[in-house]
């Protein structure tokens, strides 16, 4: 071999192997992100059990039934619910699983008595009129949801707007009734409150508030 077709076939390995790695890591599949805090540290509100169970059984099963469901994916989450409309059912459940579940984690915090920013606050009083306007109309789309769902608080159209899903469906997918970008969401399946406050949803969509993360909402709003 001459030197130039060895360096050119040197080159074309080197090629060949930066892409397979890549692949490789791409391949990795969708991943179980770890909790930012402790399982316990939510209690009283949230309690250390339903926390253990919730993580590490129920999310954990969204994300190894939609790897299963879409092996080698590439596409991020959010490209997934864009389009869920063109998915298999399997994907739309435990995608969307997988989706609303890393962003409840994020969404709550030990109990700090934080706020929401300036700038979220006076976009709570212009849509809602005050915060406690906000979270009756939230508690009422919570509670209203009949059988397994989510009630969100999105904005749509420069708005903050008020919605609910069924079971794992979220207003980021393109056959949601209400679409927007999500800031705020609360689980509302009996997997998610029923140990520590079996049939009283309301109890536990009330004690949700005091564990909600203002500063994350906050940013999501910004962002
Ligand atoms: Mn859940």
């Amino acid at each position: 071999m001459k030197r130039t077709q060895f360096l050119k076939f040197m080159g074309a390995g080197l090629l060949l192997s930066s892409f397979r790695s890549r692949q490789q890591n791409e391949n990795t599949g969708y991943i179980l992100p770890a909790l930012p805090y402790a399982f316990d540290a939510l209690e009283p509100h949230i309690d250390k059990l339903t926390m253990e169970i919730h993580h590490d059984r129920h999310h954990k099963a969204y994300v190894d039934n939609l790897n299963k469901a879409l092996p080698g994916s590439t596409k991020s989450l959010e490209e997934l619910m864009a389009s869920i409309s063109t998915q298999a059912v399997a994907v739309r459940n435990n995608g969307g699983g997988h989706w609303n579940h890393s962003f409840f984690w994020q969404l709550l915090a030990p109990a700090s008595g934080k706020q929401p920013s300036a700038a979220l606050l006076a976009q709570i009083q212009k849509d809602f009129g005050s915060l406690d306007n906000l979270k009756s109309e939230f508690n009422k789309a919570a509670t209203s949801r009949f059988g397994s769902g989510w009630a969100w608080l999105i904005v749509k159209d420069g708005k903050l707007t008020i919605c609910s899903t069924p079971n794992q469906d979220n207003p980021l997918m393109d056959i949601a009734e209400v679409k927007g970008k999500p800031i705020l969401a609360l689980d509302v399946w009996e997997h998610a409150y029923y140990l520590k406050y079996q049939n009283k949803r309301v109890d536990y969509i009330n004690a949700f508030w005091n564990v909600v993360n203002w500063d994350f909402v906050s940013q999501q709003f910004n962002s």
